[in-house]
């Protein structure tokens, strides 16, 4: 039998062949890191131009903070995995268009099936609405926004998996918004407790 590592690998060499839009701007696929074991999910927006350049999420700016989080919840990369909703960046990182991430989503959520999670972080809006929106782009507008359910962990049920969903600022957010800081290590606290169950469950 597949490991989950060797299926994902799998699933990854299928979306490099896809014909997805922002493939032909674009330097790299970025599909995902960390261990396809693990039990928790970092879903972000979508790759910039550092994660661009090397072919893997979160490794800029944003991914600096991101490390800086995990950390403080004692964890490292082989805890986690981290993807994002669109598997190409967006020319000049502008935002993703409905009909982009109604492409893109369908590899997210093969991830998604095959790692079966327990907890997923949505990480800013983007992502955040997609899951609120159970994966139902169309209805991604309706949905609120970060500032009102950060740190507020949802179950949802998502494929038929029951899943932990605690929606964060994006690391991003705090560099510019440093007055986020503090809500964000409020919202690591609430990471940390639903790990501490989960490693006790
Ligand atoms: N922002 C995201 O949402 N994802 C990345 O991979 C990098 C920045």
């Amino acid at each position: 039998m597949l490991s989950k590592r060797e299926i994902l690998k799998k699933i990854e060499e299928d979306c490099r062949k896809a014909n997805l839009p922002l493939k032909e701007s674009a330097t790299n696929l970025v599909f995902g890191k960390g261990n396809p074991e693990a039990d928790i999910m970092f879903i972000g927006e979508a790759a910039g131009h550092n994660e661009d350049e090397q072919g893997l999420p979160f490794v800029g700016a944003a991914g600096k903070n991101l490390d800086k989080l995990l950390q403080k919840v004692g964890l490292t990369i082989d805890d986690v995995y981290i993807a994002n909703i669109l598997k190409y960046r967006p020319p000049k990182n502008r935002n993703p268009l409905p009909e982009e991430i109604r492409a893109h989503a369908p590899w997210l959520i093969e991830q998604i099936k095959q790692m079966k999670p327990k907890v997923i972080c949505s990480l800013g809006n983007y992502a955040t609405k997609f899951f609120f929106a159970n994966g139902n782009v169309d209805d991604m507008e309706k949905m609120p926004g970060i500032t009102q359910v950060h740190g507020k962990v949802k179950v949802i049920d998502f494929l038929g998996l029951k899943i932990k969903l605690i929606p964060l600022f994006h690391p991003a957010a705090i560099i510019y918004k440093r007055e986020l800081i503090e809500l964000w290590e409020r919202d690591m606290e609430i990471v940390k407790s639903e790990i501490k169950q989960k490693k006790l469950s």
